[in-house]
Parts: structure tokens; C-alpha cells; sequence
């Protein structure tokens, strides 16, 4: 009996919106009704968050406009309390949801608050507001041929640093990582990613974490004193504290612990997909990133669209296959994976590589478009044997 199942979304990020759209269509001319709640109207792209801090004008994508044609509703605010036992959502606002099954698709954002001054100083690509902010700022000190610091050397500060030096060749910039910078990465793609930030006249400061951001400099657990006109902070990032406010069961950073087909282990009507959710596999646990939420949003979809039938389900399989990182608009380098997203011998870089790059970071909004009519799938690797083992 599917007439009536209410089915509330959590979250209108990169997995939020595609598990709304999708259940929308797996389920239609059911009766289930979809609600998806989301703080802002605009969708974000997250994954182009460094362009707006280089100052790019990016398109503004309206979340009615992408659920345009689906049923689904939208309700624009902040979830402020999940009731697990009374299946109720607050919103900001006042308004109250019932739901049957929740879908959490909450996200994550940089955390600012481990390191004494961040919180204050630093900027971070938490939102095209705060982006625009940075972009603003750089612009000042580029014309006074100035310095800014991107602290954290993952994905995100090696893009963004890249991104900032090609804008504004009159700043300096200053990559700081307390380890290798893509490290992740085979030993030739990072020499490559290292050739081309020199390239950018990025100074790379390695093997040492921040203690303190202070209004114009960073200082160093070594001592150093690093002069900062703007800062960036990319290091680490934290989720909301919702899930674990309401009693459901979470990891120690709060995501959501789930189970072989992505339902809190404490609360089954409840699942959860992206940054927010806790997934693990054979062979470990996923980490945020695009390339294993939008999975894991459409298993959700499939799987919710599956049970309100009372059909069954298989679990939950998912293998990395690439780790692309944009150096500017001009550059890139993928590297790609095994499963587990160890790197394998094959990497791509130059044009060809900004061209797949641009691909992907555009492609969950034209999944989403197609998505309203076919299924469009976005597990491009189950994972082979080494997902086929049981959780250790
Ligand atoms: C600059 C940058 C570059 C990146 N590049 C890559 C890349 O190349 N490849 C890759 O795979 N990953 C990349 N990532 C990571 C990727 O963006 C995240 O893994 C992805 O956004 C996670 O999707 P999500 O839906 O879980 O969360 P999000 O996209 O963060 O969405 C969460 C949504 O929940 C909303 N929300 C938060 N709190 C509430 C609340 N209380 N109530 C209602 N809604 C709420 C937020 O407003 C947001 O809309 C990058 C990230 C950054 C910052």
C-alpha cells in the first residue's frame, strides 16, 4: 500500500535533490508524496565553490526550477529537530512534517572550529555568500600584490589555491598542508599537480599545521609566522549535529551509521545518503565526495520506491574509479582508481583532462534533468570483489 506514504528530504545538496527527483519518478502514480526542505532556494554547487571564490559568475539554479514538472514539494528553511519516535520534522519557521521514511541528506561543511582564529579570520567555500565574500577580498589584495593562505592540501585547497593563482597572477599564494598534498594520489599525477602549481606561482608550504589565524597572518605549530592578507580555510570538515540531537545513532563526527542498504541501524525508516551518512564498505568506510554520494542517493531512491511496494532489496555496493582535480580552468589531472580509490597506473591530465573534469562537475544537474523521465544511473563501478565481501 503506497497511497498516502509520506517520504520527507532532508536537504536539497548534490544527493538530497537527486534522491527527491528520482524517487519522484520510480514512484509515480503511486500516491507517495515527496517533501524536500532546504534552507535556501538557490541550489549550490558545491563542487564549484573555488570558482566563485576566483570570481567567476556562476548560473544561479533555482531548486523549484530543477523539481519543476516532478510533484515533488518543496518547503524552503532549516530542519531544527528530527522527533524519531513521532516521525515529525521541525523546520525553522514553525512548520511541522510527518513523515513515513526520511531520507537525511544533510551535507557537510568546512570545519572552522579546530584551530583558534579560523572561525573569525578565515573564509571558506561553505556557501556561494561567503565564496563572493572571498572573491571580493582577493580582488583588493591582488591589486596591492598581496598574500593569501589556503590552508588544508586535499581536493578542495589544492583546487581552490590553483584556481585563485590563475585568476589573479598578481597575488601570492600560499598552499599549507600538514601532509603531502594529494597524497591520495599515484606518484606521477602528483608530480604533475606539483609541476603545475609551480607553474601558478603557488608556494607550497608542506609538513606543518596551522595553530592560529589572526586577522593578517597565519601562525605555524613550528613557529613560523606566515604573513595572510585573506585566508582560506579548507581543513576538515564537520556535519550537522541533528541526527545525533534526536538520538539516532551516529559515528563520533555524527554521521549517521547505516546498514547494508543505507538505514540508521537504530531508526529504519530513517535513511541516509552523501556526506552525512556513514557508510561503510569491505573496503572501508566512503568518503565525502560527489562520486560516492549521488550513489548512494540513488540506491536510496530505488530501495525507498522498492519498499513502500514491500518488494525486496539488495545491499548497498559502490567501487570508487577517479579522483579528478581541476588546477585552474586551463589545467587538470585525473587520476584514476581501483575501488577502494587506491590509484591505479592510468591518469589523464592537460585538455583532455579538463574537459572530463568539466564533465563531471557538470553532470549531476543533467542527471537530474533526465531523471525526471529515465533512470539514469550514476554507479559507474559496483566495486567487483571487493565489494562483494561481507562488512568486516
Ligand atoms: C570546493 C569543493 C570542491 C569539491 N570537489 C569535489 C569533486 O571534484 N568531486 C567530488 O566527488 N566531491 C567534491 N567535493 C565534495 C562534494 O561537494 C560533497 O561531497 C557533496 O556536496 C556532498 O553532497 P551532499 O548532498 O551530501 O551535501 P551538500 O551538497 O553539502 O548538501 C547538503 C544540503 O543540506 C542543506 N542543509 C544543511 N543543513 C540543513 C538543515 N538543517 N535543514 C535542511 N537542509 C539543510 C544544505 O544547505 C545543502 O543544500 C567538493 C567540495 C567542495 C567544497
Amino acid at each position: 500500500m503506497t497511497d498516502g506514504h509520506r517520504i520527507v528530504v532532508l536537504g536539497a545538496g548534490y544527493t538530497g535533490m537527486f534522491s527527491a527527483i528520482r524517487l519522484a519518478h520510480r514512484t509515480r502514480r503511486t500516491g507517495v508524496e515527496i517533501t524536500l526542505v532546504n534552507p535556501s532556494g538557490r541550489f549550490v554547487e558545491r563542487l564549484r565553490m573555488h570558482q566563485i571564490a576566483a570570481g567567476q559568475e556562476l548560473p544561479h539554479h533555482r531548486i523549484t526550477d530543477l523539481l519543476d514538472g516532478t510533484g515533488v514539494r518543496f518547503v524552503r528553511g532549516a530542519a531544527t529537530a528530527i522527533d524519531p519516535e513521532a516521525r515529525r520534522v521541525t523546520v525553522d519557521g514553525g512548520t511541522s512534517l510527518s513523515y513515513d521514511t526520511l531520507v537525511y541528506a544533510l551535507g557537510s561543511s568546512t570545519d572552522t572550529g579546530t584551530v583558534p582564529g579560523a572561525a573569525a579570520h578565515a573564509f571558506t567555500l561553505n556557501s556561494p555568500e561567503v565564496a563572493g565574500r572571498l572573491a571580493a577580498r582577493l580582488t583588493e589584495v591582488a591589486s596591492a600584490g598581496g598574500t593569501v593562505t589556503v590552508c588544508g592540501g586535499g581536493l578542495t585547497g589544492i583546487e581552490a589555491a590553483a584556481e585563485i593563482a590563475e585568476a589573479h597572477p598578481g597575488l601570492h599564494v600560499t598552499l599549507i598542508s600538514s601532509e603531502e598534498p594529494c597524497s591520495m594520489m599515484g606518484d606521477k599525477a602528483r608530480a604533475y599537480l606539483h609541476r603545475a602549481l609551480g607553474r601558478l606561482g603557488v608556494t607550497l608550504v608542506t609538513g606543518v599545521r596551522v595553530a592560529k589565524v589572526l586577522p593578517d597572518a597565519v601562525e605555524l605549530a613550528d613557529g613560523r609566522t606566515l604573513r595572510s592578507d585573506a585566508c582560506l580555510w579548507t581543513a576538515g570538515v564537520k556535519v550537522p549535529s541533528l541526527a545525533a540531537d534526536a538520538g539516532i545513532a551516529t559515528d563520533d563526527r555524527g554521521l549517521i551509521l547505516t546498514d547494508a542498504i543505507l538505514r540508521s541501524v537504530s531508526h529504519p525508516r530513517i535513511h541516509a545518503v552523501g556526506d552525512a551518512a556513514a557508510v561503510r564498505l569491505a573496503y572501508g568506510q566512503l568518503h565525502g565526495s560527489c562520486q560516492s554520494g549521488l550513489p548512494t542517493a540513488q540506491y536510496t531512491a530505488d530501495t525507498i520506491a522498492r519498499l513502500v511496494r514491500g518488494k525486496s532489496v539488495k545491499p548497498f555496493r559502490f567501487g570508487y574509479f577517479h579522483q579528478p582535480v581541476s588546477l585552474g580552468r586551463r589545467d587538470a589531472v585525473i587520476q584514476f582508481t581501483k575501488a577502494d580509490s587506491s590509484p591505479v597506473g592510468m591518469r589523464l591530465t592537460g585538455r583532455g583532462a579538463v574537459w572530463y573534469k568539466e564533465f563531471v562537475s557538470g553532470s549531476p544537474l543533467t542527471t537530474y534533468r533526465y531523471s525526471k523521465r529515465v533512470n539514469v544511473s550514476t554507479i559507474v563501478s559496483r566495486g567487483g570483489r571487493a565489494t562483494r565481501e561481507p562488512v568486516a
